[in-house]
């Protein structure tokens, strides 16, 4: 008998085990996927980690978070600063006076300036959708460009449909500043996150090709208690129906020649273009490998954004009114389930970053007394 059973290996069920096996717990951890590492996985191919399921980039503001996530990985400097391609006309992000510049010619913070605030004078009160919150933050023209097409492409839904704080996450910056996150801590972990996720489960039993939910009265029967880190409307069967979610498929390429586009992420802002972003993995390490010598060929990943169907992989929870709303009533259920915690992005529903989904690890760690 274990003391938990994790489902999931992702990084909140392999941060929880990592604490309940230090705590002398004895722990089980269970994933339905061939690997570990949830969403975070990487995989080795020609010397380059792939991000295999989307371009993770750690960042945050959390010094107890950074302190934490170091202990298992060394992490490298890199800063994310993507740019956006419009119709072959480049932008740069998030928005600052490089893209201000590019967009209207402006050359000083109070010319950008004045040129947003004229635009955003057509919002008149608080905004009350994404479109009205970005013309209000940036003005109609890089609404028009930059965010429109991407953000419709991403969640399929029209930009009056979405909420506001969506978009909230994006800086926008008066400096000549392309990096992506307002982050006092940012890197991406030597080796790739496979390793790091490695290094959190060291000595502790996990079972891969194990889906919880296709053997629960099995599995439950193994364990005093149970971190669930899946969907939620799955683990209650979708009796109350289903949340919704967004997928995303990715087509990875190995291509014959050293760089492809010169950054790790491009994002394609325009509706006609069927991906969202293609990333070039290499760049996440500086185009070299671990012993610093140039890589010659590279991967790039296209992603496409689609809307969640039973079977597909959910990626983003839709965290909008309707969606909130079920949940809550799901969450009902998961508080009277006495021997599960349910965690994690699809656990908890929720837009968590990595740093967040570590936080919230903790916290649920010290709510078990593992701490
Ligand atoms: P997951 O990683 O999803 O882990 C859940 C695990 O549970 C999975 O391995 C799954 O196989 C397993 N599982 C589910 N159901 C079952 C079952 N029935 N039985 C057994 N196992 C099951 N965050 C950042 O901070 N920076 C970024 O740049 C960033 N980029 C992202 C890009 C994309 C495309 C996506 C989708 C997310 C991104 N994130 C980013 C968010 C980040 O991926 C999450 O915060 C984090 O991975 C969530 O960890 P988790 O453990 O909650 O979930
Ligand atoms: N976004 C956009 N244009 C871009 C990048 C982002 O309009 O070039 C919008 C889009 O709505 C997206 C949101 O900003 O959903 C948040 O972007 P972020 O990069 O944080 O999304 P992630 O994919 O990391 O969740």
């Amino acid at each position: 008998m274990y003391d938990y059973l994790v489902v999931g290996s992702g990084l909140f069920g392999a941060v929880f085990a990592h604490e309940a096996k230090k705590a002398g717990k004895s722990v089980l951890v269970v994933d339905k996927r061939p690997h570990i590492a949830g969403n975070v996985y990487t995989e080795k191919v020609e010397g380059i980690n792939v991000h295999k399921y989307g371009a993770h980039i750690f960042h945050t503001n959390n010094r107890q978070v950074w302190e934490y996530i170091t202990q298992f990985a060394e992490f490298n400097r890199f800063t994310n600063s993507p740019v956006a391609n419009y119709k072959g006309e480049l932008f740069s992000l998030p928005f600052n006076m490089y893209t201000f510049n590019k967009m209207w010619g402006v050359v000083t913070p109070e010319e950008a300036l004045a040129k947003i605030e004229e635009q955003r004078r057509e919002i008149g009160g608080q905004p009350r959708n994404l479109e009205e919150q970005a013309i209000s933050l940036v003005g109609r023209d890089i609404y028009e460009k930059l965010i429109k097409g991407y953000t419709e492409k991403q969640w399929g839904r029209d930009c009056r449909e979405l909420p506001a704080f969506i978009i909230k996450r994006l800086p926008v910056r008066l400096t000549f500043d392309n990096n992506y996150f307002n982050a006092l801590y940012q890197g991406i972990p030597a080796g790739g996150y496979t390793k790091l996720v490695d290094n959190l489960l060291e000595g502790i039993e996990v079972r891969l090709n194990t889906d919880y939910l296709a053997d629960k009265a099995v599995l439950n029967a193994l364990a005093d208690k149970v971190v669930y880190t899946g969907p939620i409307d799955a683990y209650f069967d979708y009796q109350l129906g289903t949340l919704e979610y967004r997928s995303v498929r990715f087509e990875h390429e190995l291509l014959d020649k050293p760089n492809y586009q010169g950054n790790a992420a491009v994002n394609y802002t325009d509706r006609e273009t069927p991906w969202t972003r293609i990333i070039e993995h290499k760049w996440f390490e500086f185009g070299k490998d671990e012993a610093g010598n140039d890589l010659p060929k590279t991967i790039i990943s296209r992603e496409y954004s689609s809307e969640w169907q039973p079977g597909d992989e959910p990626y983003y929870p839709v965290n909008d009114e309707q969606n909130g709303r079920l949940y809550a009533e799901y969450k009902k259920l998961a508080e009277a389930e006495r021997k599960v915690i349910f965690g994690g992005r699809l656990g908890e529903y929720k837009y968590y970053d990595m740093d967040q989904v570590i936080a919230a690890a903790l916290v649920c760690c010290a709510e078990e007394k593992l701490l």
